[in-house]
């Protein structure tokens, strides 16, 4: 776990994460290659750990039933993808772009590998997740008891 700041390309909205993820996951799908362009990097950090300045500047798309993409409403940068129900609600993937030191993040797990467009390359080692996958993965946090 590291400590880590960053900020959207014009500054308006910056973070200080405490406690990130050391590791960084891939997300191939189609809605992912649509809000960043290309694959999503994430870096995992809880809600909690996260302080966020510029909040005002921040605009939040519910993407899914259970997930909600965030934008800088001024420069249009990505910034986070966070569930927003299921049994990991609270959880963010921020977008690893943003982070001022990406030092020591290590690649752990590609989603929806079946979605990888030819153009991207990444090392062997790491873990491929299908889409198939992914919906059991998706059943398995959304069905749990939401107390
Ligand atoms: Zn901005
Ligand atoms: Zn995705």
């Amino acid at each position: 776990m590291t400590d880590r700041t960053g900020q959207c390309m014009c500054g308006a909205v910056t973070f200080s994460a405490k406690d990130m993820a050391d590791t960084f996951s891939i997300c191939h799908c189609k809605m992912c290659q649509r809000w960043v362009g290309s694959a999503l990097k994430g870096v995992s950090v809880k809600t909690e750990n996260l302080t966020v300045h510029g909040s005002k500047n921040i605009s939040a798309f519910q993407s899914s039933e259970f997930a909600e993409r965030a934008n800088c409403k001024i420069c249009g940068s990505g910034l986070w993808w966070r569930l927003t129900a299921g049994k990991y609600v609270g959880n963010n993937s921020i977008l690893i772009g943003l982070l001022d030191d990406v030092d020591g993040l290590k690649l752990s797990t590609e989603y929806f590998v079946d979605y990888k467009y030819n153009t991207v390359e990444v090392p062997e080692g790491r873990t491929q997740v299908t889409s198939a996958e992914v919906a059991d993965i998706i059943q398995d946090f959304t069905t749990e008891d939401k107390t």
